[in-house]
């Protein structure tokens, strides 16, 4: 139970397939409370069945995260409806799925604008809007990014550079906010079939490359994702800030390995 009187705001959870939905899981089995944001009525009407069987009486807010001052007027209306939180957990991403494959240099620039606006530049604002919501004595914000930042991942494309802006802004935001004791990082998961991932073409080609080349032998789970998010979220990380947390049973590290036979 290493929430136990922590209370936090996931945002971004779609389905019970959502890294979203992993990281809520763990934490309420941890002792936490959470509060949900989604990005719109209709995905409000689809967690609510979810929200109203695992987590009990939740509330579900509305913030369409590329709506101009949705992230502070949420962030206030969660105040003063539940009082001061101690994390939050930034679970959003989206891209044109037609841009998700094919070259990156054909990216148009109403959606490189778009994925960054709505996968890193709300990232930037939840980090600057905290100061509302968390508590004065600190608190840890998270993030979700991906290895396609750093390396080339066929039709990641303009996500992928999304995601490196998002991991430099975690470093960047760590720095601005350390002062309040506030701790912002990111766990850069392995891949996993979700609503969002499905739109990164040939995903699964991506899914069964890591499966190979992991040293554990495996794919990585939400479970693995909602219990590395424990330890950013809770105490137990309590000197870490502005780190990217690799949880892809070791991918990361692989070069080319030879085949046995
Ligand atoms: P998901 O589709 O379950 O979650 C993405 C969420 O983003 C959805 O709930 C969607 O409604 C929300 N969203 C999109 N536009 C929004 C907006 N304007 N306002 C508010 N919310 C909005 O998929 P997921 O894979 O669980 O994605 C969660 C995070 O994990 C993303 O940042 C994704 O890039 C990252 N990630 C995913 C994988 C993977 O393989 N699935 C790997 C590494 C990182």
């Amino acid at each position: 139970m290493l929430m136990t009187d922590k209370m936090g705001i996931i945002m971004g959870m779609a389905n019970r397939f959502s890294i979203a939905y992993g990281i809520a899981e763990n934490l309420r089995a941890n002792g936490a409370e959470i509060v949900f944001t989604v990005a719109s009525e209709y995905f409000k009407e689809k967690i609510k069945p979810i929200v109203e069987e695992d987590f009990g009486d939740s509330p579900i807010y509305i913030c369409d995260v590329s709506s101009d001052g949705s992230i502070a007027e949420t962030f206030q209306t969660i105040e003063k409806d539940r009082g001061k939180q101690d994390f939050i957990v930034h679970s959003i991403a989206f891209s044109d799925k037609n841009e998700l494959k094919g070259k990156y240099i054909d990216t148009s620039r109403e959606n490189f604008l778009n994925t960054m606006n709505i996968s890193c530049f709300s990232f930037v604002e939840i980090c600057k809007y905290s100061k509302i919501v968390l508590n004065e004595e600190g608190g840890s914000i998270m993030a979700l990014s991906y290895y396609g930042s750093q390396k080339v991942f066929p039709n990641y494309n303009v996500m992928a550079v999304a995601k490196a802006a998002l991991e430099t802004s975690v470093m960047y935001a760590a720095s601005d906010l350390g002062e309040n004791n506030v701790r912002v990082n990111a766990i850069s998961s392995g891949p996993i079939k979700t609503l969002a991932a499905s739109g990164v073409g040939d995903f699964s080609k991506i899914l069964e490359y890591n499966r190979h080349t992991a040293p554990l032998k495996r794919g990585v789970t939400l479970e693995d994702v909602g219990k590395a998010a424990i330890f950013l979220l809770s105490d137990l990380s309590s000197g870490i800030t502005g780190e990217i947390l690799y949880v892809d049973c070791g991918c990361n590290i692989m070069g080319m390995k030879l085949q046995e036979n």
